[in-house]
């Protein structure tokens, strides 16, 4: 079967094509044929080096497909089935294992494609919007990069809980998209000071959260947004990782809280996976979620993928057709 592997880490160059083994799934494991395989930030962190990961490695953690065959123990799935996943490297293949109990059942009325762009970037927004800091009706939000797979996710959910949500973009037509998906308050980080801007916006409150995915470039202008005791919530670092940071400045700054989750604490049982998994698919299957399915490549067009992603070029969801 094709594979995207790295045998180095490296730029978007080091991505390689090739023929491997079917693996057989071990016990408590399926294996599954790819239909779609998502294409996520988080892969990057891995190609660079950022995240460790032993070589040769096959990339990709987030993919929707059908069920080929699985171990004997294996009771909860069966060849035929039609099932997501995420948070399992290896899905930038035409055939991966997954243990069973990371794989969700994906309702009809969903597809393959809707599937994976849906699962890591929805189980991502719901832990964030419910968890992480759980929004209340009429909290006022800002979520950043709010055009990119998951910030066009993120700001209808928040929306959806009755949030006034302020987001960043780079460009007008991001602006449009997240405007689109819902977006009451658009700012251009690139152009202008986003944190005296959401003052403005505020009359000087400042926000009770921010959602910080970009890092590097956002992080010390996203505690500035802050009232008092507010939160980052820190999920990420598209610009680059967030240089260390002295604990005394959340005293000096009002009391504010930081957190850096990751999707994995969150989905940790199978029933906070399958509580969340059904919220986000039952969004997509009746609509009120939409998904924005603009970058489709082939399995072997992976390293553009990336470049793409990385390059700010891309709006909503990527996605890898083996
Ligand atoms: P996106 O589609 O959102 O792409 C990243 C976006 O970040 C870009 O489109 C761009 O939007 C913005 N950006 C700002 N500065 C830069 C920069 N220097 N280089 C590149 N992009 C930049 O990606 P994803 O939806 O896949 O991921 C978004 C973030 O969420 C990532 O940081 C990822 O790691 C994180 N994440 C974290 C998870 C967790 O559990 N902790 C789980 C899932 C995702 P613009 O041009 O508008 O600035």
């Amino acid at each position: 079967m094709q594979a995207i592997q790295i045998l180095t880490t490296g730029s978007a160059d080091v991505l390689t094509l090739r023929d491997l083994p079917t693996p057989t799934p071990g016990p408590g494991e399926a294996l599954i044929r790819i239909e779609a395989s998502g294409v996520n930030f988080i892969d990057t962190y891995f190609r660079e080096g950022r995240y460790p990961a032993k070589l040769p490695y096959t990339l990709g953690q987030e993919a929707a497909g059908t069920v080929v065959a699985v171990a004997p123990d294996v009771t909860a799935f069966k060849p035929g089935d039609h099932v997501a996943w995420c948070g399992v490297p290896g899905t930038y293949a035409q055939l991966a294992v997954a243990p069973a109990n990371r794989l969700v059942a994906v309702p009809a009325g969903v597809t393959s494609q809707q599937a994976a762009a849906a699962i890591l970037q929805g189980l991502t927004s719901h832990y964030l919007l419910h968890s992480a800091y759980p929004v209340q009706p009429g909290d006022e939000v800002l979520i950043h990069a709010g055009a990119g797979g998951t910030g066009l996710i993120f700001i209808q959910m928040a929306k959806a809980l009755g949030a006034r949500v302020f987001t960043t973009v780079s460009t007008e037509e991001k602006a449009s998209l997240a405007r689109a998906a819902g977006a009451d308050e658009i700012i251009f980080y690139i152009k202008e000071d986003f944190a005296t801007k959401v003052k403005e916006l505020t009359s000087g409150r400042g926000l009770p959260v921010v959602y910080d995915s970009v890092g590097k470039t956002t992080f010390e202008g996203s505690l500035q947004c802050l009232r008092p005791r507010g939160m980052v919530v820190l999920f990420g670092g598209a610009s680059g990782p967030v240089p260390p940071f002295d604990l005394i400045r959340l005293s000096t700054m009002g009391s504010l809280y930081v957190t850096r989750p990751t999707l994995k604490d969150y989905i940790a049982t199978r029933a906070d996976l399958e509580t969340r998994a059904k919220d986000v698919f039952d969004a997509v299957a009746n609509g009120t979620l939409k998904l924005r399915l603009e970058h489709i490549y082939p399995l072997t067009d992976a390293a553009h993928a990336h470049r793409d992603l990385e390059s700010r070029k891309t709006t909503g969801k990527l996605l890898l057709i083996p």
